[in-house]
């Protein structure tokens, strides 16, 4: 999420304490605003907060760019009806329409999950482990369990990610403290020829600590968690394991979402691998569907119906001062939904560099009452009464 103020009324704390001084003048608005200062703006302003003389705000408004929201959110702020929007559509943008153009073939994931058979399969062999994945996958791409020099670069991390789903695991003991990863010693030959720390012991091969984080990195960094095959338990169990670890994959993820599928998700799944596996297969199959509605030639109009409310958006908006304190006491107190929350802490912190005095007092209304006007459904940061 990005906020940008791309405009605003020039002048805004003079030209709000100038409209509220004509009110009480005798004198033209034009020799107020020249005779005012800074100063006497912000004082004048304070007074007027204090009276609650609202109106001469709404002589100044702020124009904002706001990126990368959901559609959730989007259907949230438009029902701020005193402002004016300009909104991305999905009738005139197709998020996909390079990858529809270009015709993507599945070659490019059916040979990397080719290599990661093979690696799987080589590590199972030779460890003497079951081969937990369908066996008519096998047969099917012939797999024979090749050697690391028969593989491509580019398909190392998913032929290495095989072996660690194949043979490897996760190891924690007394006298091996920290996270790292072990692998039974019949593998030594082929984790030789990679470019990891392995450690000898007399009953494995480990790969430890930083190594361990760098060896995670490797194989998962560029994982399409849609396509690529891997074991979900396995990845599941680092996170589960390794708190730098989890945050890590979380940040993978939320990229992986962001590049594929042009969407965001909220907070709370964005906090558990487990939610957002269960989240990537849900834009995976909206996304499918949209691809094929255009291809039987519907029109972008209608195949939109089928994107969620996860897809990002971009939106211009505009609303004067006295709006954005309403927008600000409903949407910056913890009771508001988490992402137009954050949209609203953003945007009010962006304003505040502007006109300070103007918006000293916006945002939560328990933040200048001391008290939480939801009574008992307030969040507990302040008593619900005086
Ligand atoms: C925590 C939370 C939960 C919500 N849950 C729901 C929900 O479940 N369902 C739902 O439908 N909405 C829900 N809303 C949206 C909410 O009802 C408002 O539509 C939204 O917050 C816009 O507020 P507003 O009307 O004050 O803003 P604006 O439309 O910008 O209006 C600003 C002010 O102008 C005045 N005004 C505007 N139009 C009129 C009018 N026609 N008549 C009289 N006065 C007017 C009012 O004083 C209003 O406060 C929720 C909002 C919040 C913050």
């Amino acid at each position: 999420m990005k906020v940008t103020i791309l405009a605003h009324t020039p002048e805004p704390e003079k030209t709000v304490a100038a409209a509220a001084r004509l009110c009480y003048s005798k004198i033209s608005a034009t020799q107020i605003m020249e005779n005012f200062s800074q100063e006497k703006a912000t004082s004048f302003i304070k007074k007027l907060m204090d009276m609650g003389h609202m109106s001469p705000m709404e002589h100044v408004s702020f124009t904002f760019a706001i990126d990368g929201v959901s559609r959730t959110l989007l259907a949230q702020i438009t029902r701020h009806r005193i402002a004016s929007y300009s909104v991305q559509s999905l009738r005139y943008n197709n998020p996909f329409d390079e990858e529809i153009s270009l015709e993507v073939s599945d070659d490019d994931s059916t040979s990397e999950n080719v290599s990661y058979l093979e690696g799987l399969l080589l590590a199972t062999k030779l460890s003497g482990q079951k081969v937990n994945v369908n066996p008519s996958l096998i047969e099917k791409n012939h797999i024979k369990g090749q050697t690391p020099e028969n593989i491509i670069d580019l398909h190392k991390p998913s032929y290495i990610r095989g072996i660690f789903d194949g043979a490897g695991m996760l190891s924690e003991s007394p006298d091996n403290p920290g996270f790292s990863i072990a692998f039974p010693l019949e593998l030594e030959s082929i984790l030789r020829d990679t470019h990891f720390n392995i450690i000898s012991s007399d009953t494995k091969l480990l790969i430890k600590n930083e190594s361990a984080l760098n060896f995670v990195r490797y194989i998962y960094g560029n994982l399409d968690f849609a396509v690529s095959l891997y074991s979900e338990d396995k990845l599941l169990g680092f996170c589960n394991k390794n708190a730098q670890l989890n945050e890590e994959i979380l940040s993978i993820m939320q990229n992986f979402i962001d590049q594929k599928y042009y969407a965001m998700a909220p907070e709370s799944i964005s906090k558990s691998t487990k939610a957002l596996l269960t989240y990537i297969k849900g834009l995976d199959a909206c996304k499918k569907h949209y691809i094929d509605l255009i291809r039987a030639g519907i029109d972008q109009e209608d195949a939109r119906y089928i994107l969620p409310l996860g897809t990002q958006t971009r939106l211009v908006m505009t609303m004067n001062v006295r709006s954005l304190y309403n927008f600000f006491n409903l949407r910056c107190c913890e009771r508001a939904q988490t992402e137009i929350r954050q949209l609203a802490n953003l945007m009010l912190a962006e304003v505040k560099k502007i006109a300070p005095s103007l918006f000293e007092k916006a945002g939560a209304p328990c933040e200048k009452l001391g008290y939480c006007p939801e009574g008992d459904f307030g969040c507990g940061k302040y008593p619900p009464s005086k």
